[in-house]
């Protein structure tokens, strides 16, 4: 490689579709939510993910900061979500904290595995 720049092409976030409807329930790509680095608003489909083993980097597309983690262990997909806040279209407040504490227990379990 002699010190160059690999640029890796991202996949867009229809590529982590299965993985967050196993995790959520419903589908998800569709979904907009905002980074937390730069305040952009996109859809799950439209975000950046550079999948490498094993799981996958999901990016803001206009800042380039890491969004949201979704690695798999043992075949059951975890996220890590802090840092972008999804907007329901749909969503009542029950079912966002519902979903809030569902994403804080997988990130414990992360923690608890790595
Ligand atoms: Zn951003």
């Amino acid at each position: 490689m002699s010190g160059a720049v690999v640029e890796v092409e991202p996949l867009d976030g229809n590529s982590i579709g299965g993985e967050l409807f196993n995790m959520f329930g419903r589908e998800m790509t569709a979904v907009a939510g905002a980074c937390r680095h730069c305040g952009a608003v996109a859809q799950i489909a439209e975000l950046r993910v550079y999948s490498r083993a094993p799981g996958a980097v999901v990016r803001c597309r206009r800042c380039g900061q890491v969004v949201f983690v979704v690695v798999v262990i043992r075949e059951e997909p975890r996220i890590y979500l802090d840092q972008f806040a999804l907007e329901w279209p749909t969503g009542s407040p029950s079912h966002s904290l519902t979903l809030l504490g569902r994403c804080l227990r997988l990130l414990i379990t992360m923690l608890r595995v790595s």
